[in-house]
């Protein structure tokens, strides 16, 4: 059975970018007969909120999507998180990264040169993984916080060549340039990077449908999956919608939300027919939308 998710994180009240990732998934699935399942990424507890999943749930309800059976919410699986870190610890390919977002900063503008993520992020210098195992432990006896980074030289060293294939059947190698990205946060314990691999392996998932904006993390998500030994799916990166100005589409931006066009009488249906037959990711899409939503 194939099968595909959506994942919105609960941070605030979908917008009309999410509306087209869920919607996109949804045809996606209709084309292939295949489960959509719903799964709501709220690990991140200083910025998700409940009442933004109970919104979240209703606007994607008003704006027609429909999946298969349970929502799984991330917050209750985190012992399975912990798991997949203490197994990546056993394998000894994270390290402890003590390092303060100044201290990174000051160490990139030291190696002016430092190479830059797909993403344009600074990767990370280093400093960290080059501490003796007697260093890092004194300084975690210290009691002073610290996160864990994945050694992607080490870790490809224990898999071997990797690649992950996308939806026109191209593979993509996993390069060994990647950053050194935090697998286990200081603050929750775990990333991002980590509950997703976990939980499309958890929910059977054959195809991870989402934006071009993660495309330059699916690297690090094979390589997560190799050392755990959880399946690969097919990754189908869909274009981002953007604004007039090319921009995309964001709260940050002030994308209007799916409540918003819909308290203001916006209708669904001409929403989803924008959404889904505009041609993507074009301004007169924008446009409409404005209209729609007044
Ligand atoms: N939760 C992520 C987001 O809202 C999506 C993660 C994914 O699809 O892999 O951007």
């Amino acid at each position: 059975m194939l099968r595909t998710r959506f994942a919105p994180s609960p941070t605030g009240y979908l917008h009309v970018g999410n509306a087209f990732s869920a919607l996109f998934c949804q045809q996606w699935a209709e084309m292939h007969h295949a489960q959509l399942l719903l799964r709501i990424e709220d690990i991140d507890s200083n910025r998700c909120r409940p009442e933004f999943s109970t919104a979240l749930i209703e606007d994607l309800q008003w704006l027609g999507l429909r999946w298969h059976g349970d929502i799984r919410y991330q917050g209750e699986y985190l012992d399975a998180y912990r798991q997949a870190l203490a197994q990546l610890r056993q394998l000894q390919v994270i390290y402890p990264c003590f390092c303060t977002r100044r201290d990174i900063q000051q160490e990139t503008a030291r190696a002016a040169l430092a190479p830059h993520s797909e993403d344009g992020i600074a990767h990370y210098p280093g400093t960290c993984r080059r501490l003796s195992s007697s260093e890092q432990q004194d300084r975690q006896q210290t009691g002073q916080p610290f996160a864990w980074r994945i050694d992607i030289g080490q870790a490809l060293q224990l898999t071997g060549p990797l690649n992950w294939l996308d939806e026109n059947g191209q593979r993509h190698a996993v390069s060994d340039s990647l950053n050194d990205a935090v697998i286990g946060r200081k603050d929750i314990g775990f990333s991002y990077h980590l509950a997703v691999v976990v939980d499309d392996a958890a929910q059977g998932i054959s195809h991870v449908i989402r934006g071009n904006d993660l495309r330059a993390s699916t690297g690090l998500h094979r390589l997560l999956q190799a050392l755990l030994k959880l399946p690969t799916p097919v990754y189908i990166h869909h274009p981002l919608l953007c604004d007039v100005h090319g921009e995309r589409l964001s709260k940050r931006n002030h994308a209007p939300s799916l409540r918003d066009i819909r308290t203001s009488g916006g209708s669904a249906d001409t929403l989803r027919h924008m959404l889904l037959t505009g041609g993507i990711p074009t301004p007169p899409i924008w446009r409409g939308l404005a209209s729609v939503s007044k």
